[in-house]
């Protein structure tokens, strides 16, 4: 059987193998619109858009025919040395059109982790060549989720992508995660917790000296980590001591890109403008791999004219701007237009995160949190104390199991249950979606 096989040869990426072994798989067989069906013919409500990315749901066939078209007149070629085609062409010019001003260049790589990777080597490159090889480190935070590979790996900032992989392997400083609720002291109003963790981030400069620190990068609003939101004020804050320190600023909005949050960008919402802004997941609704850095004239000049003293720029990737990921994401983006889906997200937040804050009475809920069309229930012990149920007794996989059991997909991110559903939802899916979660 096919249960079988998968526990014989397969090895799933975060997953428990041993634990695996015995429990076995979920095989999912289909898609319609917000929903999925598994291999047993039960129906869940698709409540995290697979990983946080499926926009347009699970059965747009409109992006099957844009990949069988492109299939057919092009399925490859790359953009290495000179070398296009229209696809990536075309994507690059609508994504710097919805860029926020200044930013008009865009390289793709094929996923999130490797869109880091770059903007890594982006850094490094373009400091080498203004001269100023000692400015190098990144500054990160605490429960930050940045991707896995060596260096996207070590930026960000969860314990259990560090253990045991040797990371992080590159020089970074993780700060304070800007989550008020969890890591305000007592005592303390959100305004001095704000305070606090700007004069961490200064500090942190002027200790390690502001020469030799290349870029701060992070979530507008964080994703993998928990769904957590910043306190007001933050993103301004850090947006004017990165500028006062030659610092590039990087929004990492592989979760919060194209409408999650109600705007385009997350980091319209947050009221900042970053340097450069990493995108990917709805991009495609990741019907195909595909990610996109943006970057604005300033980094694109330093970079280009590096590449003109060196006679090349050393990096990319064979599946660089594939054209039929490049077909799908244009395609996607155009629906993501026509129906107005970054509208339904801000138009729905209301009734989305209200339904969810009825539980925040729960015994089991410490907080619950959100915006747009992104949410996280942490649970706790005690609300009061915030004392956890981890790691001893971990809730939050139970809860996830217990809504999988009611057809409702959610993914438990540590103590916190994440919602966050194809931005196709309607009012009637967020109340399912409500109704099954409180079961
Ligand atoms: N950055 C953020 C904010 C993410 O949420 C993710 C994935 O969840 C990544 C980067 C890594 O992307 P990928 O899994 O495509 O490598």
């Amino acid at each position: 059987s096919l249960h079988a096989s998968d526990i014989a040869h397969s090895m799933h990426p975060y997953t428990n193998m041993r634990a695996h072994e015995e429990k076995g798989p979920m095989i999912i067989t289909k898609g319609d619109g917000v929903r999925v069906h598994d291999d047993q013919g039960k129906e869940y409500i698709e409540a995290l858009a697979g990983l946080w990315s499926v926009a347009v749901g699970f059965s747009e066939t409109r992006l099957a025919d844009a990949a069988y078209e492109q299939l057919k007149r092009l399925p490859y070629y790359h953009s290495f040395a000179h070398k296009a085609h229209e696809p990536s062409i075309r994507l690059a010019e609508k994504l710097a059109e919805m860029a926020p001003e200044g930013m008009n260049r865009v390289f793709f790589t094929n996923s999130g982790s490797e869109a880091n990777d770059t903007v890594v080597k982006m850094a490094w490159f373009l400091n080498n060549g203004l001269g100023r090889p000692e400015k190098k480190k990144f500054l990160a935070r605490n429960k930050g989720y940045h991707g896995i590979t060596i260096a996207s790996g070590s930026l960000t900032g969860l314990p259990g992508n560090h253990k045991d992989f040797d990371l992080p392997a590159i020089p970074v400083t993780h700060l304070t995660c800007p989550h008020y609720w969890r890591w305000g002291e007592n005592g303390e109003s959100e305004a001095q917790f704000t305070a606090r963790l700007l004069k961490e981030l200064e500090d942190t400069i002027e200790r390690e000296g502001p020469e030799t620190i290349a870029a701060f990068i992070g979530e507008p609003v964080m994703g993998a980590g928990g769904v957590m939101l910043p306190p007001e004020g933050y993103w301004p804050g850090v947006e004017a001591i990165c500028r006062k320190h030659d610092i590039l600023l990087v929004s990492d909005e592989v979760i919060n890109g194209f409408g999650r949050l109600g705007t385009t960008w997350g980091c319209q919402k947050m009221g900042f403008t970053p340097d450069i802004l990493v995108t990917s997941k709805q991009l495609t609704s990741s019907y195909m791999p595909l990610a996109a850095i943006i970057v604005n004239d300033r980094v694109y000049d330093a970079i280009a004219d590096n590449t003109a003293k060196l006679g090349t720029f050393g990096h990319g990737f064979t599946g660089s701007g594939h054209p039929v990921a490049c077909a799908v994401g244009l395609e996607n983006l155009a629906i993501i237009e026509e129906r107005d889906l970054m509208g339904n997200a801000a138009r729905l937040e209301e009734v989305f995160q209200s339904g969810l804050r009825s539980f925040a009475d729960h015994p089991l809920v410490g907080e619950v949190r959100g915006t747009g069309l992104i949410a996280g229930l942490e649970l706790a012990k005690n609300r009061e104390t915030k004392e956890s149920f981890a790691p001893a007794g971990s809730m939050a996989p139970r809860v996830v199991a217990a809504c999988a059991d009611e057809g409702l997909i959610v993914r438990a991110v540590y103590e916190t249950v994440a919602l966050c559903p194809p931005l196709i939802v309607t009012e009637a899916d967020v109340a399912e979606i409500h109704a099954r979660l409180g079961r």
